[in-house]
């Protein structure tokens, strides 16, 4: 049976994802995006009263604008706004169908999914950082209180949470947390709140520490975790504490093994950030992309959805215009 074939696939339907589809479409190159998840997945699973650090101009994508009611909005708004993106333009894609394997054939390379085969001449890897949690690899870290994700705080009320980590992602579980009458404790390995954490809530958890709502624990970390308690390493030695749930916001890494599996180099170093050409985006791979915040290794701090959207029209510029990539 003859595969599909496309001049372009792009795997992952994120914010850049769909930016490079738009950018297809404006350039008349035939695409399909598949996506393991549903739209926008990684967005669909932040916690639901996140608000985005950015305005949300820099959030648009393919020149539609965004139009939410503060200055930076929110995630019901940021879902609203890509869903009808996707929509209205009418984008190629296929959701809930993860790619399994890339490997070379076929007019450039061979996509398998649960569903099937593909062939696409060019391939862009927009996957993304948030599938894979960066474990803390210490006993107890399987009990299922301890999640790399966080969603809403109601169900911590009155529980005694363990919050780990000093980045956006804690500081906002441990206050929200905090405010639905959580007892909140914070763990975190620095000497101090991160410097990243969005300007106008710094002072807040800053101020909920130094009054003593929440407590916290700075060049901490945990040791060891049981069903009812944990054990923290701490300058002051190990401290034993009652614990309900642990809320591990240590951060998320892309899928190293995926990249590596269809033959993308990485550095060798700890960051792992794999091989591209920054002027075009091509990997080591002819007619193999990296778009988003897959191109920064473990340094998933670089690229967001503000500095990377401008990936989809380098991309497209390199298979359209500049030569680069298979034939169309
Ligand atoms: P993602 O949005 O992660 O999309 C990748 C997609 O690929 C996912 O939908 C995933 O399901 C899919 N996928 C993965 N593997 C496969 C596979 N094998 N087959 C098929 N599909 C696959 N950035 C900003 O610019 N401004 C902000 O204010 C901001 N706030 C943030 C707040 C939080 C809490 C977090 C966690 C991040 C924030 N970011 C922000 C970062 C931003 O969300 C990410 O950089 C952005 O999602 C990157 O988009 P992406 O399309 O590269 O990746």
């Amino acid at each position: 049976m003859e595969i599909p074939s496309y001049p372009l696939i792009i795997i992952g339907g994120g914010p850049i994802g769909l930016a490079c589809a738009l950018e297809a479409q404006r350039k008349g190159v035939d695409y399909l995006i598949l996506e393991k998840g549903c739209l926008v997945n990684s967005l669909y699973h932040y916690p639901s009263g996140m608000t985005f650090f950015s305005t949300s101009e820099r959030l648009e994508i393919g020149g539609v604008p965004f139009v939410s009611n503060n200055v930076k909005p929110t995630r019901p708004e940021a879902l609203e706004y890509y869903r009808r993106v996707a929509l209205s333009h009418r984008l190629h894609i296929r959701l809930f169908e993860a790619v399994e394997r890339v490997q070379p054939g076929g007019r450039g390379y061979i996509l398998t999914t649960a569903r099937g085969q593909y062939e696409a001449a060019n391939v862009v890897i927009a996957t993304g950082f948030y599938d894979i949690p960066n474990l803390m690899g210490i006993p107890g870290e399987p009990l299922p209180k301890v999640r790399h994700y966080y969603h809403e705080p109601h169900f911590y009320a009155l529980q005694r949470v363990v919050v780990v980590g000093a980045a956006n992602s804690a500081v906002d579980a441990a206050l929200e947390t905090y405010r639905k009458g959580a007892q909140v404790t914070l763990v975190t390995q620095g000497p101090a709140i991160s410097e990243r954490v969005k300007y106008w809530v710094k002072p807040d958890i800053e101020n909920r520490i130094k009054e003593g709502s929440i407590q916290a624990f700075f060049n901490s970390r945990l040791t060891a975790i049981e069903e009812r308690s944990l054990t923290i390493r701490t300058p002051d030695g190990l401290v034993t504490i009652d614990n309900d749930y642990v809320l591990a916001m240590t951060g998320y890494q892309p899928n190293f093994a995926f990249l590596e599996g269809m033959g993308i180099r990485l550095s060798q170093d700890a960051l792992r950030i794999p091989d591209y050409n920054p002027d075009t985006m091509e990997t080591n791979l002819p007619g193999v992309y990296l778009a988003g915040v897959v191109c920064g290794g473990m340094n998933t701090h670089k690229w967001f959805i503000e500095n990377s959207r401008v990936h989809a029209e380098v991309i497209l510029a390199n298979i359209v215009d500049g030569g680069g990539g298979r034939g169309r």
